[in-house]
């Protein structure tokens, strides 16, 4: 024995090999970014041991604007784009939702602390590629046109706008 129990973080971690979620961690290690913590650990079930690499925390980028402001990453805003542009596809919330982790992956991995709007766009459009074509050519026709997410999916919304009735007979 020895070594420090450090309590593990975060979700629980599975043995590999026999699904246990009862797991000692015998050593941690930071990354030279600090975005990620290595851990030995072992199984208390089975006493295998393995590596785990984990998150230490989801730091996304802040959003650059075309105008030099910046905003907190939002996933509701991206995710609402997301639904806009795929409105009456046959597309499941479940892909949307694998779509925007993909994008959030990539925007993370990039490591950066600021990314402009065109890059967070350029994923969209990506991820809309792979899951629907109508809804990539609406996002990409009106997206390059426009700053960003947020005015894009104002300008769908204009579109999408039901017209007033007109009152029959007057
Ligand atoms: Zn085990």
């Amino acid at each position: 024995m020895g070594t420090p129990w450090l309590a593990p973080q975060g979700p629980a971690m599975k043995c590999p090999f026999c699904s246990e979620e009862n797991t000692q961690v015998i050593d941690t290690r930071e990354n030279e970014e600090g975005d990620t913590v290595r851990r030995r650990r072992r199984c208390l079930a089975c006493d295998k041991r393995f590596t785990t690499y984990e998150r230490v925390e989801l730091r996304m980028p802040l959003i650059v604007k075309k105008n030099g402001s910046r905003a907190d990453y939002d996933r509701e805003k991206l995710q609402a784009s997301l639904m806009l542009a795929l409105r009456k596809r046959p597309v499941t919330t479940e892909s949307i939702d694998a779509a925007i982790e993909r994008i959030e992956e990539r925007l993370l991995a990039s490591g950066e602390r600021e990314v402009p709007t065109e890059k967070v766009g350029e994923l969209v459009m990506r991820e809309l590629r792979r899951l629907d074509k109508i809804a990539y050519v609406r996002f990409a026709s009106v997206y390059r046109n426009f700053e960003d997410v947020e005015e894009f999916r104002e300008a769908i919304r204009e579109v999408k706008k039901p017209r007033t009735r007109r009152p029959r007979g007057t």
